[in-house]
């Protein structure tokens, strides 16, 4: 039999309370150890989509109408976000959630509920983290609120990671940095991927970066499924970002 993919949607349609149709036929696959790029315009369906995923569509009031997402060959719709993290799957929002008041260590340890280490494991896990950010450790004993933008963006990411998961749904981790930046966190990504075979799923509207990164990626057009194809293929067809990014 073949190997179920790690994760698998299925021509999901998502309606906000409003009944605003966000996603109108998403089908989209995540190999395990996979990096896929999630690309589309403003609007397109990128968050939602994720959000489907991650089951935090029910914080937003949405709903999936339509579809299936099976993690696993398992059906997953209409599971809250705090069970799927404990399966693998974790989320990292939009726009940097970190505790301003607290550490960066602190914000770390917080991110670790989920799965209640103990004392060594987490010690452990957060050195891990620092082996990979860097510039996470210079500011351990910063408050969150104090550091960059991008120490931020890797914030968010490290302490996702902490609770080691298989899957990473990543939402716009360039957004509002600085292009030197979006390329440090980029290879992170990469080096963690190939390091632990943690797969990512990224949405992103810096098609360039993105696609030198990932493995395979979609683009959204109007909550639909416009092109799917390897990161090269994609790459090569230079008029992508006019078609369907808007730019
Ligand atoms: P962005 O990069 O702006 O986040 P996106 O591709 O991620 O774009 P979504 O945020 O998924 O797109 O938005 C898809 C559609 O759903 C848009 O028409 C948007 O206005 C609508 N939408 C998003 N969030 C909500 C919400 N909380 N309530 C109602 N409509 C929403």
């Amino acid at each position: 039999a073949a190997i179920s993919p790690l994760l698998e949607v299925t021509a999901i349609e998502v309606f906000y309370e409003s009944s605003i149709l966000a996603v109108a036929d998403v089908s989209l696959r995540v190999g395990p150890g996979e990096i896929v790029a999630l690309l589309g315009a403003n609007g397109a369906g990128k968050s939602t989509t994720l959000k489907a995923i991650s089951g935090l569509v029910l914080a937003d009031r949405a709903v999936v109408s339509r579809g299936d997402i099976r993690l696993r060959g398992e059906s997953v719709a209409g599971i809250a976000a705090n069970l799927l993290a404990a399966r693998g799957i974790v989320h990292v929002l939009e726009g940097r959630h970190v505790f301003g008041h607290l550490t960066v260590e602190e914000n770390l340890r917080a991110g670790t509920f989920l799965r209640r280490p103990g004392r060594r494991e987490m010690e452990r896990g957060i050195e891990e983290i620092y082996g990979y950010f860097p510039r996470l450790r210079t500011k351990r004993s910063t408050p969150a609120g104090l550091t960059s933008g991008g120490e931020q963006q890797m914030l968010a990411i490290g302490r996702a990671l902490l609770t080691r998961p298989e899957l990473v749904l990543l939402d716009e981790p360039s957004m509002g940095l600085a292009p030197i930046i979006v390329e440090e966190i980029f290879e992170i990504i990469t080096a963690l991927n190939r390091s632990n075979g943690t797969a990512f799923l990224i949405a992103e509207q810096n098609v360039a970066v993105s696609l030198r990164h990932a493995h395979r990626g979609y683009v959204l057009d109007n909550g639909r499924v416009a092109i799917e194809a390897n990161a090269d293929e994609l790459l090569a067809r230079g008029n992508l970002a006019d078609i369907y990014l808007g730019v």
